[in-house]
């Protein structure tokens, strides 16, 4: 029997992860110089097909780097000279924050419970220069609705906003024209092996950093926003970089752009609404979020007795589920729907529930 990883990651691998490995091999990919034309063309294509699916501008930036926890302290040091505020509500968002203050600046924050939504007319100061959201914070299931980040944005015209759509990309529709900077990792949604992070950042964030730079201020190193746009420009990187994994990126990017990310979310929807129905309607196993217009669509974060047993009865069955996140771990089972998830599998694995 075959295990399904239904984790919020990492994740059930696409099908045609294997060839696409197979196919870069065959081609060299893993020896080839990362200042060559073959790793260029990889690069460009890869971007291109990652705006594509996305619907990210022309003219907004996207940057390869290690991980999704890598890109927090890539914003924080490039988007922050001392302020920033932050809509905390798990351990993600919670992160962000931290990496902010271990970087010896000031970030602020609202925090709201798990199962609860923000207060969004909370004052933010007027020095904050970045306001930071987690779109779907993987630790509870809970989402953050994007109209509600765009109205922030719309309130706060002169001040950068920061999005972590990790576990909700490709689901998440992004408006790029509001969102300054977006990141996420390949593990979730993407359906790959761990290693890769990308920033999506558009011209004012770049100019932040820039001025950052301009007052002598730290920014990094080969990771600055500056030094990442610069080596962009060449499509290249500023380090050797995790070639097989941009190769990678591209080929999802491209076969989920055919499906359609329209087809996409209407699918994810589905499958998010059959295991919020059954929960809803289950005599002990619960959804953790009671609040529909807060609950994530891409992991889905249910109340259980024993979360050892019932993961433990479910991988008897091949169904790979994950435990609550941290404080929750023996009371909650997270379920993730990301787009590789067929919707025979969401069925079987709610019939052996
Ligand atoms: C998984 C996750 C991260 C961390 O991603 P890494 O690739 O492990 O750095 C950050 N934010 C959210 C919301 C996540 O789900």
């Amino acid at each position: 029997m075959k295990n399904i990883f239904f984790t919020p990651g990492p994740t059930q691998l696409y099908e045609s992860v294997k060839s696409h490995i197979k196919e870069a091999i065959e081609k060299d990919i893993c020896s080839i110089s990362h200042r060559g034309s073959e790793f260029q063309s990889i690069f460009q294509g890869t971007v291109l097909s990652l705006k594509k699916l996305l619907g990210i501008p022309k003219n907004s930036h996207v940057f390869f780097v290690s991980s999704a926890t890598e890109a927090m302290e890539r914003i924080a040091e490039n988007c922050i000279e001392k302020h920033s505020f932050h809509f905390v509500n798990g351990e993600f968002s919670k992160r962000l924050f931290e990496a902010v203050q271990e970087l010896k600046k000031s970030p602020e924050k609202t925090e709201a419970e798990p199962w609860e939504e923000f207060n969004f007319n909370v004052r933010i100061p007027g020095y904050a220069e970045l306001i930071c959201f987690t779109q779907n914070e993987t630790s509870t299931g809970a989402s953050v609705e994007m109209d509600r980040i765009c109205q922030i944005k719309k309130e706060n015209p002169e001040k950068l906003v920061a999005i972590d759509i990790v576990s909700s990309v490709p689901y998440a529709d992004v408006d790029y024209s509001l969102v300054d900077c977006a990141f996420f990792s390949v593990q979730k949604g993407f359906g790959m092996p761990a290693g890769l992070g990308i920033i999506v950042a558009n011209e004012k964030a770049i100019e932040k950093s820039r001025a950052l730079l301009d007052k002598n201020l730290n920014i990094g190193t080969y990771h600055n926003f500056i030094s990442l746009l610069t080596s962009s420009q060449k499509s290249q990187t500023p380090e050797t970089p995790n070639v097989l994994e941009i190769f990678l990126l591209g080929k999802i990017a491209e076969e989920l752009g055919s499906k359609g990310i329209e087809n996409i979310r209407k699918e994810t929807e589905e499958k998010a609404d059959a295991i919020y129905n059954f929960f809803d309607s289950h005599s002990s196993y619960k959804p953790f979020i009671k609040n529909r217009s807060i609950r994530s669509k891409t992991v889905i974060t249910i109340n259980v007795d024993n979360s050892k047993e019932a993961i433990k009865k479910l991988s008897e069955h091949g169904f790979i589920v994950g435990a609550g996140y941290k404080n929750y771990k023996d009371r909650q089972i997270r379920i993730a729907n990301f787009p590789m998830h067929r919707i025979e599998d969401v069925k079987r694995l709610l019939e052996v529930i």
